[in-house]
């Protein structure tokens, strides 16, 4: 339960006024409660006419405020019946009863009312914070989880913690309350049989702790196994081609049924053990009562007891209150349980820890507009520290100039381009941007100095415009037209149905590949970057786009710093300083006739494509 606690007081502060609100009308609801059914006192005992005492009015002070009040009010009875006749006192008695319980349930509405902002807003802020988290943590974080159980756990965990934490949290406070009042009005009435009623609660509550602690693990299994269904969808939806293409389709339903049979017989586990909640408290409250019943009856029918007949009934009845209320309690308590299996899962993602954060402790640097060079000192990187991606790379680029990266696939080209942005930090050696350290920096201004463009182009399912007006705030429709000319993407957009406000739909799925990337280069010249990261840009595409974009790219190229990763040679032939890069560590370098004439790696590159191209 210390977790459960520890969330309350993350995410609930915000919420104190209404939380007060929630716990004054608990109180009074319970206050009622008891007034509502010590009327009944009276009523039972006219009907069995088992008072034949005479009252008289007492005045405040003169004995104890209980004393005080029962005698008064046992007077006004009497006057009544005097005046009206016991049927009409008895009318007058009940109609009593049925306001107070009206104002009783009233103030449990109203308690209800106060819950269902603090219950709603928890969930809102939850989902806010894991979605800030989520924007934050580098990208090497998400190498490790997949995309569909990260959704799961924003959507059905979070879901999980609304459906049982919050709603139990009423139960929380407001059964807690009841239990309280009803205990102490049972020890005003008869200490002795509450002191035996003591005893038997905590053994009742024992056992039903026991069941609680399972439903947890079982429900952490349950809420995994849902991630790995939101998982498969989530690579169904993407892969569908392949999958059709491959006639797949029964592999695919093999596993899905698969992965929906385990969540089955995890959630009948999970549903069934919460089940038995209701029932075994039902019993065991049904049978301390009996207990009591038995024990309490006993001690009157011997004239043992200091209390009466009605009395005893109204002790019972202030006890049956207890049993709902501890029926609740232990059924909330199993429901946090299962609540909290959502909620490690959500904390993983929460308590993350992202090293890839501002310079803390001293005053982050920030690079003039870029003057100078970038350079890579003695860098390796490993994305698992045992296997080395990136070996000793020393690389400077002035600034203004074209540094090309080529090299086979896997050879760590894009790893190396990475480093830049910081979406990975180097392992060994540093890099420098006019010889700041670009841990110094802070990670908005490093970022905001470039631009990517890469092979797959990366849109949002919005219009072409604010595709484009991505990375800028409050872009011009001017200069977003200039980009897109620049881009040579202004034709094609006006072609679309509705120009620059089009929608692209997913991922731009309306647009073919040559299309899409002219729309990224159009972002990264808006943006206007003084460096420039261009990742394999044209390597998806067809010949006939491919001249359309390398226009648009030598265009966004000159006059800024560009490090490029080319996977056509020719594309790069004008570069000022060629790098070839095997197993991580650059091999050679120079110009492209420099490297021609030395007769490499390069040289070997450059004939393998021409023999094939
Ligand atoms: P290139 O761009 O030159 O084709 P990469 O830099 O993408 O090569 O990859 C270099 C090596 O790093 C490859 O061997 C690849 O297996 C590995 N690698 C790339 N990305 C990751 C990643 N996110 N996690 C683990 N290993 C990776
Ligand atoms: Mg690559």
């Amino acid at each position: 339960m210390g977790d459960f606690w520890n969330l309350l007081r993350r995410f609930v502060p915000p919420y104190k006024k209404y939380l007060v609100l929630n716990i004054f009308f608990n109180i009074l609801a319970a206050i009622l409660t008891l007034f509502s059914f010590a009327i009944v006192i009276p009523i039972l005992e006219m009907l069995f006419q088992v008072k034949s005492e005479h009252y008289e009015l007492m005045a405040v002070g003169s004995a104890s405020l209980k004393d005080v009040t029962v005698n008064n009010f046992y007077y006004w009875v009497q006057e009544a019946i005097a005046s009206w006749g016991p049927s009409n006192t008895l009318a007058v008695l009940a109609a009593a009863l049925v306001v107070m319980t009206g104002l009783k349930t009233g103030a449990t509405f109203l308690s209800s009312y106060y819950m269902v902002p603090i219950r709603s807003g928890v969930v809102r802020d939850i989902r806010n914070v894991m979605y800030d988290k989520l924007l934050r943590l580098p990208i090497g974080f998400f190498t490790g989880e997949s995309k569909g159980d990260v959704m799961a756990r924003m959507s059905s965990d979070v879901t999980e913690i609304e459906t049982s934490i919050m709603a139990s949290l009423d139960m929380l406070f407001k059964n807690p309350v009841m239990i309280l009042v009803c205990l102490a009005t049972m020890i005003a009435l008869s200490w002795q049989l509450t002191l035996f009623v003591l005893v038997l609660l905590p053994i009742a509550g024992m056992a039903m702790g026991k069941i609680g602690k399972r439903l947890k693990r079982v429900s952490l299994e349950g809420q995994q196994q849902w991630g790995r269904i939101m998982a498969n969808i989530e690579e169904t939806l993407g892969g569908l081609r392949i999958v059709k293409a491959f006639n797949a389709e029964e592999k695919m339903e093999h596993r899905f049924h698969r992965d929906t049979q385990r969540f089955f017989r995890i959630s009948n586990r999970v549903a069934r053990r919460q089940a038995l909640a209701h029932p075994m408290s039902e019993f065991l409250g049904t049978l301390t009562i009996a207990i009591v019943l038995w024990f309490g009856g006993s001690l009157i029918l011997g004239g043992e007891s200091t209390i009466d007949a009605p009395e005893f009934i109204y002790y019972m009845i202030i006890f049956y209150n207890i049993i709902n209320p501890a029926k609740e309690l232990s059924k909330a308590v199993y429901a946090i349980q299962k609540g909290m299996a959502s909620m490690t899962r959500i904390d993983r993602i929460l308590s993350a820890t992202n090293p890839i954060a501002d310079p803390e402790g001293r005053e982050p640097l920030s690079p003039e507009p870029l003057r100078g060079r970038i350079e890579y000192r003695n860098v390796s990187f490993g994305y698992d520290p045992d296997r080395k991606v990136v070996e000793g790379v020393d690389l400077t680029i002035r600034p203004g100039e074209t540094v090309a990266l080529v090299g086979q696939s896997g050879s760590g080209k894009s790893t190396l381009a990475d480093l830049l942005p910081r979406f990975y930090d180097v392992s060994e050696g540093s890099i420098t941007i006019d010889g700041i350290d670009i841990r110094d920096m802070r990670v908005r201004d490093l970022r905001a100095l470039m631009g990517n463009v890469n092979q797959e182009a990366i849109l949002f399912n919005d219009t072409i415009f604010n595709n484009i007006a991505f990375g800028v705030e409050g872009a011009t429709r001017e200069a977003v037209e200039e980009a897109a000319r620049i881009a040579n993407a202004h034709d094609f957009i006006l072609d679309t149905e509705e120009g620059y406000n089009t929608v692209i739909g997913d991922r731009g799925c309306r647009l073919s590949g040559g299309q899409r990337q002219r729309l990224s280069i159009a972002r990264a010249i808006l943006k206007n970057p003084p460096v420039l990261i261009l990742d394999e840009a044209t390597s998806a595409l067809d010949s006939e786009s491919e001249k359309l974009v390398q226009e648009a790219l030598e265009r966004l190229m000159a006059s800024r710093t560009t490090l490029v990763i080319a996977h056509r040679l020719s594309t790069i032939r004008n570069a000022s300083q060629i790098c070839v890069l095997s197993e991580g560590r650059i091999v050679e370098r120079g110009t492209h006739d420099e490297l021609l004439a030395l007769g490499g790696h390069y040289a070997r590159l450059v004939e393998m494509q021409s023999v094939k191209g």
